[in-house]
């Protein structure tokens, strides 16, 4: 999970534990990638922030009340009002994939950059200045996926390119490549287009395509070349089987991350099959470092965690943002002066605090320095439990006057979201996708590694 609570203020980002309820007022969720929406389920009721496309993402995967659905406009500056605390945020396009973005948080005294998960490459950094105009950042929150000096994987165009190529080298063979819930399309048109063929998908995934606006390069329930399947589906069991058969016709695969082959090389399998190509939509090392300098930040914290890092190891390293002491603002009169738009209108107010009880759920994915092992007695009691008990997934809102109050409240207030402009240019979102750490997928990348003769 990586999610969190900014530092003393009442807003969560990327984060919906139950056991926050009482003291968080304003959800905010950067994109629909998995580790970002832990604890998100049809039962959820508090209204969320995100961009246009992950609301509409949001309302597809988790089925939440469109009630708790907020979308804010990309590229601009919005002034939400919650009782007593208001705040001023800003949506900034993160290049990461479709709908992400990150928010500027702007308080009377703060400043405050959340990422999320987002790359520093040429698409990024017009759009991102015109925000760093203003007072200093207090608070850097950082994606620090890759924040090693090893991790030197290339452009996506670079990478796009030897996908494209490893494809016409196996110009006879059918072609599997994996990818996430959402974040490689505009990889797979990328390749599509290079290649001059569609891409075969599941049905499933048509509605999402349709719901992103991106479907001319997609066709599904039929016989392909190029086929795009789920990133767990794809194993050197897999296809090792699909090539069992005598007559089956000769199949590869390709798995677009950068976590094995962080340089600009190409790893693969012993016979050829399946290949690991440096695909990512986080930053390289460098990009990292770029964006810190230009951010120039008073503090900066991680978003990630030391562990788990690439292939399964450890990575304090990432975590340590000593690294960065040098790109730092250093000058004690910067600290940050209030900023409050003269006419910003108020998002809308919601007064509402549901009774909770903590779970074991909670202090389970809350908790990051158990160790493993306890962590897996306790996601297997927490299981055994699910099942014993029928509980849903996700946080649980007891009914409760205040819930009621709630719904009332947002009922009156729906039709009143206000925005702030600020001039600027809407900027094309770039579509990635990036590894996620949930364990089934570590289960499934640690037995390809094991399964990898070389790594380059
Ligand atoms: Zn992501």
């Amino acid at each position: 999970m990586n999610g969190h609570i900014l530092e003393d203020l009442p807003i969560a980002v990327d984060r919906f534990l139950q056991k926050d309820l009482h003291w968080v007022k304003l959800h905010f969720l950067t994109h629909m990638h998995t580790d970002h929406t832990c604890g998100l389920s049809s039962s959820w009721k508090r209204p969320i922030y995100c961009t246009h496309i992950t609301s509409k993402l949001l309302k597809h995967k988790f089925n939440i009340s469109p009630t708790f659905i907020k979308a804010l406009e990309e590229n601009e500056t919005h002034f939400i009002e919650n009782g007593h605390f208001s705040v001023t945020v800003s949506v900034i396009p993160a290049n990461h994939c479709m709908g992400s973005c990150m928010f500027l948080f702007q308080t009377d005294n703060k400043q405050i950059l959340y990422t999320g998960d987002f790359r520093f490459d040429e698409e990024l950094p017009q759009s991102l200045e015109i925000f760093l105009k203003g007072p200093p950042i207090d608070t850097l929150y950082l994606d620090n996926t890759y924040c090693e000096p090893v991790c030197s994987h290339p452009s996506r165009e670079e990478a796009i390119e030897m996908m494209a190529n490893i494809c016409k080298e196996h110009s006879e063979s059918r072609i599997m490549i994996g990818v996430s819930w959402v974040g490689h399309e505009e990889m797979l048109i990328k390749l599509s287009e290079k290649l001059n063929d569609f891409i075969s998908v599941d049905e499933s995934v048509i509605k999402r395509l349709e719901i992103m606006e991106i479907t001319d390069h997609f066709q599904s329930n039929i016989s392909a070349r190029l086929n795009a399947l789920p990133n767990h589906l794809l194993t050197c069991e897999y296809v090792k089987a699909w090539n069992k058969d005598l007559y089956a016709i000769p199949t590869i695969g390709i798995k677009p991350t950068a976590m094995y082959g962080s340089e600009m090389r190409i790893a693969h399998n012993s016979n050829g099959s399946l290949y690991m190509v440096p695909y990512s939509n986080h930053c390289n090392y460098q990009e990292i470092c770029d964006f810190v300098k230009l951010v120039c930040p008073v503090n900066i914290r991680p978003i990630v965690s030391g562990r788990h890092g690439r292939a399964g190891m450890e990575s304090f390293f990432r975590a340590d943002m000593r690294q960065f002491s040098r790109y730092l603002n250093r000058d004690s009169s910067v600290l940050s002066k209030p900023k409050t738009p003269a006419d910003a209108a108020p998002v809308f107010e919601v007064d509402n605090i549901c009774s909770a009880d903590i779970s074991d759920d909670d202090y389970y994915l809350n908790n990051d320095k158990r160790s493993k092992m306890a962590q897996n007695r306790r996601k297997q009691l927490k299981r055994i439990n699910r099942n014993k008990m029928n509980l849903k997934r996700g946080v649980v809102f007891h009914e409760s006057p205040e819930d009621g109050g709630l719904l009332k409240n947002q009922k009156n207030f729906n039709d009143n979201i206000g925005k702030v402009t600020v001039c600027r240019d809407k900027t094309s979102d770039n579509c990635e996708l990036r590894f996620i750490s949930t364990e089934r997928q570590r289960e499934v990348e640690n037995e390809i590694l094991h399964n990898i003769d070389k790594l380059f």
